[in-house]
């Protein structure tokens, strides 16, 4: 984890960029079957831990917003303050932010902007840049150009050769003391100035010297279509630290008429005694995900101690898990689970059940293995006094 200075982070995801497609605005789409701006939010979580990140949005996109929420799990979305909406450009919307951090009190020292469509900031990409605003006050991330850079005339010739040597390509998150930034933006704004591409030429405008840190070429800023999808095989690629995790449930029967098994309903001559509603099998399954991310398990996360998971439905705790391995950049490549028991009979509800798990965990129906055997009459589960199941997540996280 990197030592702190009181920071900010300011995430500018109100832009309409439509070029990587037709439909919702680019930060908004699916990259590997989660929206980039969760996977750019998920970045800055996962590398500062308690920091404060406000999102500025379209006020149009408020619904695609809560999704993105959604997607992040409470735990972590608990971390973003309520979104700020942007204005007709960049350097305004940047501006909005702004303000409304120079409304906290104190407001922060330290603040990093970066774009929603750079999802694969780096946790020691952020750290040189929280290092550089530090030292420098104002300093952006830059790469080394491998093209040749040429000047064109109107007529389309070239006018002249840059030197390429002393070019960069500038990135983001770019880091600046909050102080700074902020009056640099209010003069643009007083002049008139309204469409700067990047926080840098503001601060160059109100006339700072920005440093230029080391940018990451991995870092990359997705624009157009053919970006979104050497991103999604990029991000397939790199997830390549594989664990598998179980988990093991018992309930014991009790007077009733149905039994909750994956989220599925199903009539009975008892009910399933428990805290929650029971379901031992999404139960199994949560404690696999849990156990496959080595992060405790469903008591430590929902003790039945407390009276809010009374009678509370278990697909709560498997989205839970699922919201956890999303947060750290991961996905859940199959669930194979086993449910012990004589009666009532799996088989004819196996379909509904897989459907169930499948949408609850959103992966396909074809990652979701449901089993069911009786014990032979054996044992507790044999002698139909209570239900088991067995459950294994197999999970892909990045390296
Ligand atoms: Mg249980």
């Amino acid at each position: 984890m990197i030592a702190l200075p009181d920071l900010a982070i300011l995430i500018a995801a109100a832009g309409r960029g439509r070029r990587a497609g037709e439909g919702v605005p680019k930060q908004y789409r699916d990259l590997a079957g989660e929206p980039m701006l969760a996977r750019t939010l998920a970045c800055f979580i996962r590398a500062l831990p308690g920091s404060l990140l406000l999102p500025v949005v379209h006020r149009d996109d408020l619904a695609l917003f809560q999704t993105v929420l959604g997607r992040i799990g409470t735990d972590f979305a608990q971390q973003l303050s309520p979104p700020v909406f942007g204005g007709a450009t960049r350097q305004e919307s940047v501006r909005c932010g702004l303000e409304a951090l120079s409304n906290r009190l104190p407001p922060p020292e330290i603040v990093l902007i970066h774009d929603a469509a750079r999802p694969f900031v780096s946790r020691a990409l952020i750290a040189r840049a929280i290092r550089a605003a530090q030292d420098h006050g104002a300093a952006v991330p830059g790469v080394a150009l491998t093209d040749t850079i040429k000047e064109i005339d109107p007529d389309g010739s070239i006018a002249k050769t840059l030197p390429r040597s002393r070019l960069r390509a500038i990135q983001t998150p770019q880091a600046f003391r909050f102080d700074l930034i902020l009056a640099a933006h209010r003069q643009a704004a007083a002049a008139g100035i309204y469409d700067l591409t990047d926080d840098a030429a503001v601060a160059e405008f109100a006339g700072h010297r920005t440093h230029v840190f080391e940018g990451e070429d991995s870092n990359v800023k997705i624009t157009i279509h053919e970006d979104l999808a050497s991103a999604e095989h990029k991000l397939q690629d790199a997830l390549t630290d594989i664990r598998t995790g179980q988990g093991y449930d018992v309930h014991a029967f009790e007077a009733g008429d149905h039994i909750w098994l994956g989220g599925v309903r199903i009539g009975h001559d008892r009910g399933l005694a428990g805290h929650s509603d029971a379901d031992v099998l999404s139960h199994a399954i949560t404690d696999a995900v849990l156990g496959a991310l080595a992060d405790g398990d469903i008591g430590s996360h929902f003790p039945p101690t407390d009276p809010q998971w009374r009678g509370a439905p278990s697909r709560i705790f498997l989205d839970a898990a699922a919201a956890k391995l999303r947060a750290r950049g991961g996905v859940l490549a199959h669930i194979d689970a086993t449910v012990v028991c004589e009666r009532p009979k799996i088989g004819p509800y196996r379909e509904a059940i897989r459907q169930s798990i499948a949408k609850i965990v959103d992966v396909c129906i074809d990652r979701v293995a449901v089993k069911a055997t009786t014990s032979e009459r054996l044992g507790f589960t044999g002698r139909e006094e209570g239900i088991a199941a067995f459950a294994i997540a197999t999970i892909r996280l990045p390296r």
